[in-house]
């Protein structure tokens, strides 16, 4: 499915659609059918090479190791995750890992002295998130994340496949279970997230990250003392400029 013909779609149920037709199919089945049936060449993997993420990676890589990999280097994130990052992408295969950085220029007018997480998370997380996501998906019909519904509360009732209002969005283990996370890992020898030893079950950046007691969601220690409990990326997507058929 080209980014031309997606456009031409009701996104929302076109992704309806497909979450019928796939939600019952393991895993590895859906990830081969996104990547190479439906969107061969249009679809790309967002990662933050957090705690849980290398089984994604690992089934991603089972499919086509040089998927495109899209990674958000904040300029906030912890060291241990950059080096994660490069463990993980050499351990695996991965050949397409592209980081996507803010923007020079709206990070000297908004955020000069790096304190705006302090301030207004929000803001923070628009410049150094949002906007070099949505940069870095333009050429892309098709986005495949890791969210999981046990994660958090606001994601309870997260579908495999959505539509974000401009692409569509696949959330291939968004009913695995902590268990299944964990015998994966397992199974595979899979290296952890350096930080998980110390109680961080939700890595993102350092300043707006903290480890959780074992009785939280994972979520718990990010944003803490805040409302807010997504960076966005996942909730304004969608209002960004619409895509036009120049952009494709
Ligand atoms: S998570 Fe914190 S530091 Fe990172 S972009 Fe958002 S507000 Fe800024």
């Amino acid at each position: 499915m080209s980014a031309l013909a997606l456009a031409t779609l009701d996104l929302s149920e076109y992704a309806a659609g497909l979450n019928a037709r796939l939600r019952s199919r393991p895993t590895l089945d859906v990830l081969r059918t996104a990547i190479r049936e439906l969107f061969p060449g249009e679809i790309a993997l967002v990662s933050s090479f957090g705690a849980e993420s290398a089984v994604l990676l690992h089934l991603v890589a089972q499919v086509d190791p040089a998927t495109p990999v899209l990674f958000l280097d904040t300029g906030k994130l912890f060291s241990e995750t950059l080096s994660y990052r490069d463990e993980l992408a050499a351990r695996l295969g991965l050949s397409q890992v592209r980081v996507l950085t803010p923007d020079p220029k709206t990070l000297a007018a908004n955020d000069a002295g790096g304190t705006l997480w302090f301030r207004d998370a929000d803001a923070c997380c628009r410049i150094r998130k949002v906007e070099p996501l949505q940069r870095g998906l333009k050429p892309y019909a098709a986005w495949i994340n890791g969210r999981k519904q046990f994660q958090a509360a606001t994601r309870r009732d997260l579908p495999l496949v959505e539509s974000d209002g401009v692409r569509i969005k696949f959330n291939p283990l968004a009913q695995w279970t902590p268990e299944m996370i964990a015998a994966y890992f397992a199974a595979h020898d899979l290296p952890r997230h350096p930080l998980v030893a110390k109680g961080y079950l939700s890595i993102g950046c350092e300043p707006c990250t903290l480890p959780v007691a074992e009785d939280e969601d994972a979520r718990a220690g990010r944003w803490q003392g805040q409302d807010k409990t997504e960076c966005g990326i996942h909730t304004v997507i969608a209002p960004f400029p619409t895509r036009t058929r120049a952009d494709d």
